[in-house]
């Protein structure tokens, strides 16, 4: 058969495959192939009919629920390009996106309808609105979807499960073209305004297809979308490869460690990828056992730093050996990966675990700062060239040619590869520490605390400090149960790094802040009040 050149197209050989096949399960809900490709026709048709036409832009806020899936499906058979937008933004970021992106059409939940968006929309180009009602998918447990329950319908809004079930028929000739914008992925914004990354369907359908052909899963494999599907990880490594595998994707609205267990028992999946920060939950939950992990075939880690510590501690605890992967918006998701069957190396020096190595098609280089390749184990900037990097960012010509010189990605991480072609990376180039001229990388020293057994979550900034300019501070939170003072923490390091390396200042906190795809925010822990000398 002719690889897909679209999740659309994807979805059409589903259908004529395996049509009565699970495709998303949700609590009790169950939808087939052949019910998702109805329901979505139907959403494309009544897009159409508003007026939609091919390019426009659709953004969908909305958690991992079917609702989500149905949106996306519907808007590219419509012809248009999708906005994911992170459900946790607030008003303002929100009104950004949508203007930015000009969205002329928007799909969320009745609550966020209600509570903010139908204001934030007015001062912005959306015309078309469909609010999504969660329970209408939900047969049991209704104490535990309390809290997504319906409100009455917004009068200026459609319903989307409404408007999926009254049928119609996409409009012909609005198929995705590989070379199509399938998404506009804003980037969390740490630098600036945020960008929007443009994933081109051709983009997608390249690393959905590494993920649904190279893990060694079973036929109708089962995924477990753990990654929020707006995040473009969620997107293309749950959402794309399983429907490009006609598998089953488990849905549990959002990240909750107890959910999740539940789900896992329920579905018994054989693939799922989450942020370190979710295994970290996971293996923290009193009720987690080696029983909850027995159906995975494998289990991938991405997107932030991965700890050494962790990936050792969960598979004597669990079972499953977490694959590292590498990557970014900007490359659709990884870009490099530890493939099944090989395990990843731990560089001696500074106890950095490989992010894997690049895939086939994913042309890594290293550069110094004058742009010329370093050799193997010397560090610079990682970039990055192939088929899943994307054409640029969405109407910033001067960003596009600063961070895709020659269509290649300047990932803005510094690192190395060793010369079995293991990559390592050492850390963002902007969160390097110069601490009286010397640098540190906050990774190295996350990763030290890591290996204390009272330690859940740690993260390293670099702080002002009269006499050293900047100074390392570290914040972590505890294990449940767990004691640990700060001076035994900032002492544990000291004798595990070099005298300029070790956190001068340690700051335990309940917990550590997060994005909605579970990254610890450097950048918030930087901008709390420090003590100064
Ligand atoms: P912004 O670009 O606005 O800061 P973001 O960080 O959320 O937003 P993403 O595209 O989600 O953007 O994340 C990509 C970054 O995540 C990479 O540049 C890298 O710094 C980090 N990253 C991804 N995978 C790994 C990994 N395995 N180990 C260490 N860091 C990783």
């Amino acid at each position: 058969i002719e690889p897909a050149d679209s999740l659309v197209h994807a979805l059409r050989t589903a259908v004529a495959e395996a049509s009565d096949r699970t495709f998303l399960a949700y609590f009790d809900a169950r939808l087939s192939y052949r019910q998702v490709d109805e329901l979505t026709d139907s959403v494309a048709a009544h897009l159409a009919a508003r007026g939609l036409e091919r390019g426009d832009r659709v953004a969908v806020l909305l958690q991992n629920s079917p609702h989500f899936v149905l949106a996306v499906l519907g808007a590219w058979k419509a012809g248009a390009t999708v906005v994911p937008v992170n459900p946790m933004y607030k008003s303002a970021e929100v009104g950004h996106v949508l203007r930015d992106g000009e969205v002329t059409a928007l799909v969320c939940s009745d609550r966020a309808w209600e509570s903010y968006l139908r204001d934030t929309a007015a001062r912005s180009p959306v015309r078309i609105v469909l609010t999504g009602c969660e329970l209408d998918f939900q047969t049991r447990n209704d104490a535990r979807v309390l809290r997504f329950e319906r409100l009455p319908q917004a009068p200026d809004a459609d319903d989307l499960v409404t408007v999926a079930r009254q049928g119609g028929t996409a409009p012909a000739d609005r198929d995705p073209r590989p070379d199509d914008i399938a998404l506009i992925s804003y980037t969390s914004g740490t630098s600036g305004t945020p960008k929007g990354a443009t994933n081109t369907h051709g983009n997608i359908m390249h690393n959905a297809e590494r993920q649904s052909t190279g893990l060694g899963l079973p036929e109708a494999p089962v995924y477990y979308a753990l990654a929020p599907l707006f995040h473009i990880t969620g997107m293309v490594c749950q959402f794309g490869a399983c429907l490009n595998s006609a598998g089953t994707l488990a849905l549990t609205y959002r990240f909750e460690p107890g959910l999740v267990l539940e789900a896992f028992a329920e579905h018994q999946p054989h693939y799922t990828v989450g942020p370190s920060t979710a295994f970290m939950a996971l293996a923290a939950h009193p009720d987690a056992t080696r029983e909850h992990f027995a159906s995975f075939v494998n289990i991938s880690s991405g997107g932030a730093p991965v700890p050494p510590a962790l990936v050792e501690g969960f598979r004597e605890r669990f079972g499953p050996y977490i694959r590292v992967g590498y990557g970014l918006t900007e490359c659709t998701a990884p870009c490099a990966a530890v493939p099944p069957g090989l395990e990843a190396p731990v560089d001696p020096v500074s106890g950095t675990l490989s992010v894997g190595v690049p895939g086939a098609d994913a042309f890594v280089r290293i550069l110094d700062e004058q742009g010329a390749e370093v050799p193997f184990g010397e560090q610079g900037e990682i970039v990055v060239r192939g088929p899943q990097v994307v054409p640029g960012y969405w109407r910033r010509p001067d960003a596009t040619a600063e961070t895709f010189p020659d269509g290649e990605l300047r990932t803005g991480d510094i690192g190395f590869m060793d010369e079995q072609g293991w990559l390592y990376v050492v850390d963002r180039k902007k969160d390097m520490i110069n601490a009286s001229g010397f640098k540190v990388w906050p990774r190295e020293v996350e990763d030290v605390l890591y290996t204390h057994p009272a330690v859940r979550e740690a993260a390293v900034v670099g702080v002002p400090d009269g006499y050293r300019g900047e100074t390392v501070k570290a914040f972590v939170s505890l294990r449940p149960g767990a004691e640990a003072d700060p001076d035994e923490l900032a002492v544990y390091c000291k004798e595990r790094l070099a005298a300029y390396k070790y956190p001068r200042q340690v700051e335990v906190l309940p917990d550590l802040p997060k994005t909605a795809s579970g990254k610890i925010l450097r950048r918030e822990l930087r901008s709390r009040p420090h003590e100064t000398r």
